[in-house]
């Protein structure tokens, strides 16, 4: 780690290990990954992982895992405590990474009626999971703004909040929606592996 000073806020002792990015000393590594893992399970339990990537919070599961593997199998400097939150971490993570597979996301093209108040439009989806979606709109939309979803096919319709938006080209944006009050709007079974 070339000498360099852990970056947790006050600390300065040697860096021992890297997480997104920044580098931590052992105490620091472990208090970090605890704090963001805690955040990552309450958001799998809200069901707004939407809201994230799933490439960042896979990567950062990674990375995770690996930092605290080298961290456990280091001869020295390590109690035995830090040694035994540190397993914890690496079961918590990996549990973490199978949730992230249980709400799989699945590339389907459902034609939709999208729109808010006066404005509405015609789109398809790009990804489907059981509590929301991928969309493609042309009309501003902003996080946390309430849409209405219409199937035309099944003649359903349900609210979804925007939970994540990303403009893609003007008047172009990837929109991650998540349903308020639909237990099953695509009628897909979500218990098999591949639910086509
Ligand atoms: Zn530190």
């Amino acid at each position: 780690m070339d000498g360099k000073s852990c970056e947790y806020r006050g600390c300065g002792q040697l860096a021992t290990s890297v997480l997104a990015n920044r580098r931590y000393c052992g105490e620091h590594f472990i208090a970090t990954c605890r704090t963001e893992l805690s955040r990552y399970f309450q958001i799998v339990q809200e069901k707004r992982l939407w809201e994230i990537p799933r490439e960042t919070v896979r990567k950062w599961i990674d990375e995770c895992v690996r930092e605290a593997d080298v961290l456990d199998r280091r001869e020295s400097g390590l109690d035995d405590s830090l040694r035994r939150q540190l397993q914890d971490i690496i079961l918590s993570a990996v549990e973490l990474g199978r949730n992230l597979r249980r709400s799989p996301r699945v590339v389907a093209q459902i034609h939709l009626r999208v729109g808010a108040g006066e404005w509405g439009e015609e789109t398809n989806t790009k990804l489907i999971s059981r509590f929301g979606a991928l969309i493609t709109v042309h009309h501003p939309v902003a996080v946390n703004e309430m849409l209405t979803i219409v199937r035309p096919d099944r003649g359903r319709a349900v609210h979804a909040r925007v939970a994540w938006i990303h403009e893609t080209a003007p008047q172009t944006t990837d929109v991650g929606i998540e349903f308020l009050d639909a237990e099953n709007f695509w009628e897909l079974d979500w218990t098999k592996s591949t639910p086509f």
